[in-house]
């Protein structure tokens, strides 16, 4: 049996007494969750999901890139779409994991294979430490001016050694977030007289620019 015929198998028995056929589009938690391809990170299981609960996005080491940017930024103009404008955003959760793939591509010798043998640059999936790359991924977010203020933005860790997870930032709007980045640079600008741009200590320089 091929992992094919076995899975089209596993799913007769999902598809019998299928109860589901008139789910609307709309997640009913209103909710993104961007994770990491790994999988032993499956978010139905890991976070106990229901079918039409949660859209998930997943790529490696669950990273903001520039093409989740985009794929946020449609459903962001999609949900307003459906909803005729009642709805003006969502949450979006970003939730890495230990042990990941990702890490090993933090290695420069790695990044210099992969970009020298397949042209790929995989910087932008490196994990290096989760608190500030998930950290760096909300600024990446804010950066994003495709992205509205509504947009619900938090983040979290999950332990494949224990298979729990903890909060890594809270639930705040992409809106307060950019604020607090202007509140940053306000503060900046009024404690020097040689005014910079302040380098965040949380957030790496986005290897995307
Ligand atoms: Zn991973």
């Amino acid at each position: 049996m091929t992992v094919q015929s076995d899975l089209i198998a596993r799913n007769k028995l999902f598809a019998s007494g299928f109860e589901h056929g008139d789910m609307p589009i709309l997640p009913k938690l209103r909710t993104v969750l961007l994770t990491c391809a790994d999988a032993r990170v499956d978010p139905a299981h890991v976070l106990g999901l229901d079918l039409g609960e949660v859209i998930v996005i997943r790529n490696n080491g669950g990273r903001v890139t520039h093409s989740v940017i985009k794929e946020i930024a449609t459903l962001a103009v999609l949900a307003t779409a459906l909803t005729e404008g009642r709805e003006q955003g969502f949450n979006l959760i970003l939730m890495q994991h230990t042990q990941c793939g990702a890490q090993r591509l933090a290695n420069p010798e790695v990044q210099f294979m992969l970009k020298n043998k397949l042209g790929i640059d995989v910087s932008e999936y490196a994990i290096t430490d989760h608190e500030s790359d998930l950290a760096g991924d909300i600024a990446r977010l804010a950066a994003a001016p495709e992205i509205p203020d509504t947009i619900i933005v938090s983040a979290m860790l999950y332990d494949v050694s224990t298979g729990a997870v903890r909060e890594i930032s809270a639930e705040k709007s992409l809106g307060d977030w950019r604020r607090g980045e202007i509140d940053d640079k306000q503060l900046n600008l009024e404690s020097s007289t040689q005014p910079q741009r302040k380098k965040r200590s949380t957030a790496p320089e986005s290897p995307l620019e």
